[in-house]
This record gives structure tokens, sequence and C-alpha cells, in this order.
């Protein structure tokens, strides 16, 4: 028996080498609910000598070759019951991610419902991956062999614990990696809670260890560590750099999926309902916490001002309310400090723009980091708040007139995650979606994100792609093997 996620006192331990343990320091943290400020659970902080534990057990079931050599069609049936499982325990795992990131039940169901698609997904693609026999000399058999990278560090961020954890437990696990997986300090909780599936789905001991901690405390370790051999990190741009300089010593691998100030651009020629309600949609899913949040709204001029008035209008109807109230569209921002900054844009947006509605706090809540749907308009693109990523529910609304201009605002912008252009002239929107800098573009939508397409950034929001095929390639290695077919010896010498 792996032993009791929690200790008799009910704080999380820590999940390495198939076993509950405690850590080096006895050290604890608290875990907040956003929509009450109170505290819902206590988790054991890692430090550097718990990374080390868990890097020490991923790396022996990698080099003992049971996890890597299992046949794939083994490893996906263990995906599958992952999923299985997921889905038996949604109800439950999805109450946990809203209570503790403050996102709406109706969101989390989903969000929960994609973790199991997607290590079903993995799980399909698993036996999928084949080499290749290379075109080489008459003489010898030449082949390209797909192994998987060795030992994964997955740091994932608090806005979709669980399905960003599971964007790269499913590749890497397909590929036959061994993972320490750290989940954001914020919201440790269903990755804890996922952890107690892993003996029974038959995971072997080692595989995946799961510690949580800070990010400099805990997060800079793993990626610093020498037996690591990759690491796949969600998060802001600023400590992206970070690990791709710290990653540098070692020349890891390294999967970066960042921040972004993703342009939402709608011509005159547009649906007006489906563009106003896209808008919104784009930026106040999920509080706005989204790395690609429609955060820049471009319009053209023709219909700016009406623009403006139908989107206040609408968004002044959305619900917040409490997690768990099913009627809720929008929640508590994730914890205090998300709260003093997006509130801090706040005030810099009310001296650099108009201000259409929302701006601040809602009266109804006595407590909660709660914050008003909140839209800027009459705003240039140079403007802090259409720069910087502010990662709540703000929307910044920027004029343009024609196409060229909407062009040149959208790209003006060291980010490049996401944009989407609304139009009903397919020529002018397949001009704009060519000439967007952006690793995904919608077209007519904002915000839909599937298992089986590429997801990631141009510019300073990332490197390399999750998600698809695309996704299992970051956590592969090529092997080139030459057999030599003439028994002759070389006959150099
Ligand atoms: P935010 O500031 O919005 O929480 P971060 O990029 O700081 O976003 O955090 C995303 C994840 O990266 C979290 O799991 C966090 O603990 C981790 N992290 C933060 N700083 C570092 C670091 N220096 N090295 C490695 N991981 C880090
Ligand atoms: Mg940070």
């Amino acid at each position: 028996m792996a032993g009791s996620a929690k200790t008799s006192a009910g704080v999380y331990q820590q999940y390495i080498n198939g076993e509950w343990v405690g850590n080096a320091d006895g050290k604890t943290f608290s875990v907040i609910e956003p929509a009450t400020e109170l505290e819902m659970a206590r988790v054991l902080e890692a430090g550097s000598a718990d990374v080390d534990l868990a890097v020490r057990a991923a790396r022996a079931a990698f080099d003992s070759g049971e996890w890597p050599t299992k046949t794939p069609y083994d490893r996906a049936q263990i995906l599958f019951k992952l999923a299985a499982k997921v889905r038996e325990q949604l109800a439950v795992l999805a109450e946990v991610e809203a209570l503790n990131t403050g996102k709406p039940i109706i969101e989390a169901e989903g969000d929960i419902g994609a973790v199991a698609e997607v290590f079903e997904y993995y799980g399909g693609l698993a036996t999928k991956i084949p080499g290749q026999v290379n075109p080489v000399s008459a003489n010898a058999l030449s082949l390209s062999l797909r192994e998987p990278i060795g030992v994964a560090g997955l740091i994932v961020p608090w806005n979709y614990p669980l399905l960003m954890a599971a964007w790269k437990l499913g590749p890497a696990l397909a590929a036959g990696c061994t993972i320490v997986l750290k989940p954001a300090e914020q919201t440790p909780l269903t990755s804890l809670m996922l952890a107690e599936y892993f003996e029974e789905v038959g995971l072997p001991p080692g595989v995946v260890n799961v510690i949580n901690g800070f990010g400099e405390s805990c997060g800079a370790p793993l990626v610093a560590h020498p037996l690591v051999d990759k690491i796949a990190f969600t998060g802001s741009t600023e400590v992206g750099k970070s690990i791709v300089k710290s990653a540098a010593d070692t020349l890891k691998r390294v999967t970066l999926e960042l921040g972004g100030k993703s342009p939402n651009i709608f011509f005159a020629d547009a649906d007006w309902e489906a563009s106003v309600d896209g808008a919104l949609f784009g930026i106040f899913i999920n509080q706005g916490e989204v790395c690609s949040a429609g955060s820049r709204i471009l319009v053209e001029k023709k219909i700016y001002s009406r623009f403006v008035e139908a989107m206040t209008e609408k968004a002044k109807t959305i619900k917040l309310g409490p997690p768990m109230d099913r009627a809720s569209k929008m929640g508590p921002v994730v914890n205090k400090d998300q709260y003093d900054r997006v509130r801090e844009y706040l005030a810099i947006g009310k001296t650099e723009a108009k201000l259409a509605c929302g701006g601040g706090r809602p009266k109804e809540f006595d407590k909660g980091y709660y914050i008003q749907p909140t839209i800027f308009y009459d705003v240039d693109n140079s403007a802090r708040i259409s720069r910087e990523e502010i990662f709540g529910p703000v929307a910044t609304v920027i004029p343009f007139e024609d196409e060229g201009e909407a062009i040149r605002i959208a790209n003006d912008t060291p980010y490049g995650l996401a944009a989407a252009v609304w139009s009903r002239d397919i020529y002018k929107a397949f001009r704009v979606v060519k000439s967007l800098r952006a690793g995904i573009v919608w077209v007519n939508h904002m915000q839909p994100t599937c298992i089986e397409a590429p997801w990631g950034g141009y510019k300073q929001s990332g490197v390399g792609r999750e998600l698809g095929p695309w996704g299992i390639e970051e956590y592969l290695e090529t092997k080139q093997v030459h057999i030599n077919l003439d028994e002759q010896p070389i006959g150099w010498y």
C-alpha cells in the first residue's frame, strides 16, 4: 500500500516513488478558497531536498526500463484507466477545482471532462508513433527510432490546474517518460487527488511523482536538476525566460507556454450578435485568467461606438457568483495577490482610458476576490493596459480604421499566443489570418481549444507546441540506427 495521502493532522503529503511521504523539513503551506478567503487545505511544502528525492525516483523508474520499455499498448491501457477514473470522480474533482480556483462549477466540469479526454487521446496516440527507414546506401539499413526523452519536470499554473497538468502528463506518459509534477502553489489539490488514483490504475512506482512548493524554492531546483532531461512549463513569460537561462546549464529540452495579449479583431461586416458575444466570451471566460484571453478588442471605427455600447450593456448582465452556484458565469479571481495585481491595473487603466463598465469590486460581496467585468475604451495600443498581460477580467477596446491598421495594431506586441478575426468577407478574413503573428488564430470564434490541434505561441508567448501529435513530439528523442549489411571489413588500413 502507498500509505495515506494525508497525515493524521489532515495535511496533504508528497507522492514520491509510489508512496505518500513526508518532506525534509516539515514545512507546510496553506491553500486558500478565493470565494471565502478561508483555508481549504494544508499541503507539505517541498524544498530542494524533496525535489532531489522525487527526481531520483523518476530517474530510477526511467533507468530501470520498466516504463519506457512497456509496450505502447500497455501504457495506453493505463492512460485509458486513468481517464475512466477521472470520469468516475468528475463531480468531486470539479468541485475541488472550482472552490480552489474560484472558477464557476460549470466551467470546472468542462475542464475535468477535458482532462479525461486528453488522457484518452494520448492513450490512443501511444500506439501510433512509428519510426522510419531512411534512404541511405544499398549496403545498409538506416532506421530512425522514436524514444522517450527521459525524466520530464512538469511545472503548471493555477488557472486550469488539472487540465494544464494533463496536457503534459498525457503525452509524457504515452511517450514513455517518467515525471516529476509540480502544480502551482495556489492550486495543488486536484493533482494530489489524481495521484491517489495512480496505484489503482497500474502506474508503476516512480513513474509520476507529485510534489508541491513555491517557484523559487521548488520549481527552480527542479529546472536546475542535472538528472532531469526536459522541462515543460506553462506560466508567465518572466518565469519562462528564467527557466530557459537555468536549463541552459544542463541543456535540457524546454517547452514553454507563456503569456499573451491576444487581439480579438472585429470588422464592421461581421455578424453583430455573434461578435458582441464573442468579444465578451474571449475576455471574461474563466475571469479572464486565460493565457489566450482576448484582452485587446480591436473594432473597426465604423461600428466602434455602437460596439462598445452593446458590449457594455451585455457585460453588465454577466452573473458573478460563488463557484458552486450553477448560475455563476464568473467567480472570484484566484487569490489576494492576483486580486491586488488586477486592481492595480484598474487604477492604471482609469488614467489611460475611458471606463465603460466595471472597474472595481462588486458591492454585493463582502468577502472573496471578486472583480467586476471591466471594459476600457478609447485607448491606444501603447497604453500599459494594452501592452501588459493583466490576467483578469479586464478588456481594452481599441479602434482601427482599416484592415492594414488592424493588422499593425494586432501584431504590435511582444506576445504571439492567439488572435481572432471576425468578418463575413472570406478574402479579408483570410488575409488577416495570414498576417497575424500568433500560434493560434480563430475566425468568427474565440477560445475553442481542441485536443487534436496544436497549441502554442509565437514570439515571447512560448517555445514548442502542446496537444495533438505535436504534443508528443516534445517528449521524444530521435535515434538514428545504421545497420551495416556488407560483411567485408571497412578496408581502410
Ligand atoms: P503566476 O505569477 O501567475 O503565478 P508563474 O509563472 O509565477 O505565474 O507560475 C507558474 C508556475 O511556475 C507555478 O507552478 C510556479 O510555482 C512556478 N514558478 C514560479 N517561479 C518559478 C521559477 N523561478 N522556477 C521554476 N518554476 C517557477
Ligand atoms: Mg509568479
